[in-house]
């Protein structure tokens, strides 16, 4: 019989690593985890979390993201949006330990903003963002150096999105740009706009897109797209120094699948019906939705509607399913007929989050998150100047 011989995927931003097959420090695409996790089937899985949870007591603070399952969004402290979620655990230096129920980002977040003696947590290195990872360092400081080669960069001010990997906050940091949330990007631009003549938005194209057309007021051909794939991003010279907003070609993964054809579907369907998206969202699903705002302004929408009204929400399951189950009052859906979680926030599981908090317990420090020092100070200044926008 012959030899049936398998080699690991390419190392691109789109190759997938099995898991248990490594690493690959390049993005934030995970590796095995290095312990005996308990087994998903395991009838004492509560217990054993809220034991651990307890002998630990104030040396652990749990953050749980909105997008998190509900077995273990009921073992977090605080729940919210990543950037709440890091200034929270920031606002704890009491506590030892940082359990992240999200993903790599936003665990690096929180190691940035939070005291050096506080150690963050992500109980699975696998639960990484394929949006963060379609931004690398080395892509974008190819594509700076072309802008500065045209003689364009003095011009330009750099802006990421929250979600994108330490390297990329570092990077604008250093560029004299600044990070924004869904909640603040309309800020973020006004800023830069006041700062340079172009915007340079990495790493989702449509928050990017969705807030310059929509909020700002800019035409869809002020906006180019710069695929990082491409020799010069696919973009002529003149196009680049035409641009109003260069826009990295990145998205969610997640709200990218919902399609103007939802929205007209659950509209047959449900007369009368809201459509509730978040701008990560496709710019021609987000123009036909009754309402665009962000994951915590979501939230707050389905809150205050009143009893009998009817939702579509473009957003993670997790979360439409728990404000359905919160608000049996109300007729809240997901948008897309087709069910879809965020794959990599399910990484965390129940078993995982037993295993990091009983690996705390036995005075070990699994999956600890950190970022070099240099690359944490030019973020910190990048959120910093988030902070201080008008
Ligand atoms: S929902 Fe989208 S942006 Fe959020 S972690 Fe998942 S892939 Fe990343």
């Amino acid at each position: 019989m012959a030899d049936v011989t398998w080699s690991e995927p390419a190392n691109t931003s789109t190759a997938l690593l099995l898991l248990g097959r490594g690493s690959d420090p390049a993005s934030e695409r995970g590796v095995d985890c290095p312990g005996d996790l308990p087994a998903p089937s395991d009838p004492d899985l509560v217990a054993r979390a809220a034991a651990a949870k307890a002998a630990l007591g104030d040396r652990v603070f749990v953050l749980g993201h909105h997008y998190q399952r509900d077995e273990v969004i009921q073992f977090a402290d605080v729940t919210g949006d990543s950037f709440k979620l890091a200034r929270e655990a920031a606002a704890r230096p009491s506590a030892e330990f940082i359990v992240f129920c999200g993903v790599h980002f936003m665990a690096e977040s929180a190691d940035i903003l939070t005291d050096s003696s506080q150690k963050v947590i992500l109980p699975d290195l696998a639960a990484g963002c394929s949006m963060a990872d379609m931004a690398v360092l080395g892509q974008v400081q190819t594509a700076w150096e072309h802008f500065e080669d045209l003689g364009i960069a003095d011009e330009i001010v750099p802006v990421t999105y929250m979600n994108s990997s330490a390297d990329i906050k570092g990077f604008v940091g250093r560029t004299k740009g600044v990070v924004c949330t869904s909640s603040n990007a309309k800020r973020a631009l006004t800023w830069s706009f006041e700062q340079g003549s172009k915007v340079f938005f990495l790493p989702d194209q449509h928050l990017g897109r969705n807030t310059a057309v929509l909020d700002m007021g800019f035409d869809l051909e002020d906006c180019v797209l710069y695929d990082p794939h491409k020799p010069n991003g696919g973009l002529t010279d003149d196009q680049l120094r035409n641009a109003r907003m260069i826009l990295w070609r990145g998205h969610c993964s997640v709200h990218g699948r919902f399609t103007i054809d939802s929205v007209r579907e659950v509209r047959e369907r449900v007369p009368g019906v809201n459509v509730l998206v978040h701008p990560e969202c496709r710019h021609d699903v987000v123009r036909a939705a009754d309402q665009v705002g962000s994951t915590e302004y979501i939230i707050k929408a389905l809150e205050a509607a009143p009893a009998g009204s009817s939702w579509a929400v473009g957003t993670e399951l997790n979360l439409v399913r728990r404000m359905a189950l919160a608000h049996p009052d109300k007729q809240i859906m997901f948008l897309d007929r087709t069910v879809c979680y965020c794959s990599t926030m399910n990484r965390i599981d129940l078993p995982h989050l037993v295993w990091a908090l009983e690996e705390l317990v036995a005075g070990r420090v699994p999956n600890q998150i950190t970022v070099d020092e240099d690359t944490a100070h030019h973020a910190r200044v990048a959120l910093d100047q988030m902070l201080a926008l008008p």
